[in-house]
C-alpha cells in the first residue's frame, strides 16, 4: 500500500547542495523528526567533484564513505548514521515523479507521497546524452557518462577490462580534461574530441588552454579540436569500435 509521509522540511535530491543543507539545517536548530532528504541515488549525499578525480585512480581510488559530504570542504564527514543521530530522515533510492506545490505534495515512482511545509529543490542537474540527439551508434556498449556513483563504477570496470587500450573523451570542458587526465593515469591511450577552438573556452582565455593543452600533449594525450562526433561504430557484440568525427575522420 502507498505510504504518507509528513515532514516540516523537504530537502529534494541528495547532492551536494542537500548534505551541505543538512548539515545548515541542523546548524539552524531544525528538531529531530523534521527533516527528510529525499534521493534517486541509493547512497547518502557525497562530494559528487571526487568521481572524475580520485575515485579512478589507479592506485588507492577513493571510495564511500571516504568522501561523503562535507569533506570536500574541510568539515565533519556526515555518515548516514549521522543523519540518524539528528533525527533526519534519509529517503535513498526514490525518485520523485510529481510535485503538487499547491497542495505541498511529493509524490514517487513507487507511489508513495510526501507532504511538506517548506521544500527546498536540490536536483542538480543531468547528463546530457548522445543518444538524446539520435546521434548513430550512441547507444553501443562502453560508451559512458558521469554524473553519479553508479556511472563511476562503470567507468572503473571498463578501465579495469580496457587495459592498455584506447580511450576517445567527447567534450572539452572541466570533466573532459579531468577524466583524460586520469585515463592517461591508468595508462589508456586517450583522445579528447571537442567543437572548439580550445578546451574549457567558458573560462580559459587562449592562451591558459594554450598551456593546459601543451601539457596534457606532453603527458601524451592526443588533443582533436574543432569537430564533434557524429556516429559511432560497434563490433559484433555491441562494442564501440569508433568514433566518427564531422570533419570525415574516424577515431
Ligand atoms: C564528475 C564530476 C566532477 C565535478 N567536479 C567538480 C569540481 O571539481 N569542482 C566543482 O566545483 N564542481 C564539480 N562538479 C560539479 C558539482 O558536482 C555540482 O555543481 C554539484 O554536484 C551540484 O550540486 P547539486 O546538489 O545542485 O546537484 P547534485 O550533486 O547533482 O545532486 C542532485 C541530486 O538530486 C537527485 N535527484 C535529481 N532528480 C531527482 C528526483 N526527481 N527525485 C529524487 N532525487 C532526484 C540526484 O540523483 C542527485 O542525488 C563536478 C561534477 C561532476 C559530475
Amino acid at each position: 500500500m502507498a505510504t504518507e509521509k509528513h515532514f516540516k522540511y523537504v530537502v529534494l535530491g541528495g547532492g551536494v547542495s542537500g548534505g551541505y543543507a543538512a548539515r545548515e539545517f541542523v546548524k539552524q536548530g531544525a528538531q529531530p523528526g523534521e527533516l527528510a532528504i529525499i534521493s534517486k541515488e541509493a547512497v547518502a549525499p557525497y562530494e559528487r567533484p571526487a568521481l572524475s578525480k580520485a575515485y579512478l585512480f589507479p592506485q588507492n581510488p577513493a571510495r564511500l564513505p571516504g568522501f561523503h559530504v562535507c569533506v570536500g570542504s574541510g568539515g565533519e564527514r556526515l555518515l548516514p548514521e549521522w543523519y540518524s543521530e539528528k533525527g533526519i530522515e534519509l529517503i535513498l533510492n526514490t525518485e520523485i515523479v510529481k510535485a503538487d506545490l499547491a497542495s505541498k505534495t511529493l509524490t514517487s515512482a513507487a507511489g508513495a507521497t510526501f507532504t511538506y511545509e517548506i521544500l527546498l529543490i536540490a536536483t542538480g542537474s543531468s547528463v546530457i546524452k548522445l543518444s538524446d540527439f539520435g546521434t548513430q551508434g550512441a547507444d553501443s556498449n562502453n560508451i559512458l557518462y558521469l554524473r553519479e556513483v553508479d556511472d563511476a563504477d562503470k567507468l572503473y570496470a571498463a578501465i579495469q577490462a580496457k587495459k592498455g587500450g584506447k580511450a576517445v573523451v567527447v567534450g572539452g570542458g572541466y570533466i573532459g580534461l579531468e577524466l583524460s587526465a586520469v585515463l592517461k593515469m591508468n595508462n589508456l591511450d586517450v583522445t579528447m574530441v571537442f567543437p572548439e577552438p580550445w578546451c574549457m573556452p567558458r573560462l580559459f582565455t587562449a592562451e591558459i588552454a594554450a598551456f593546459y593543452e601543451s601539457y596534457y600533449t606532453n603527458k601524451g594525450v592526443k588533443i582533436v579540436k574543432g569537430t564533434v562526433a557524429v556516429g559511432f561504430d560497434a563490433d559484433a557484440n555491441g562494442d564501440v569500435t569508433a568514433v566518427k568525427l564531422k570533419d570525415g575522420s574516424v577515431l
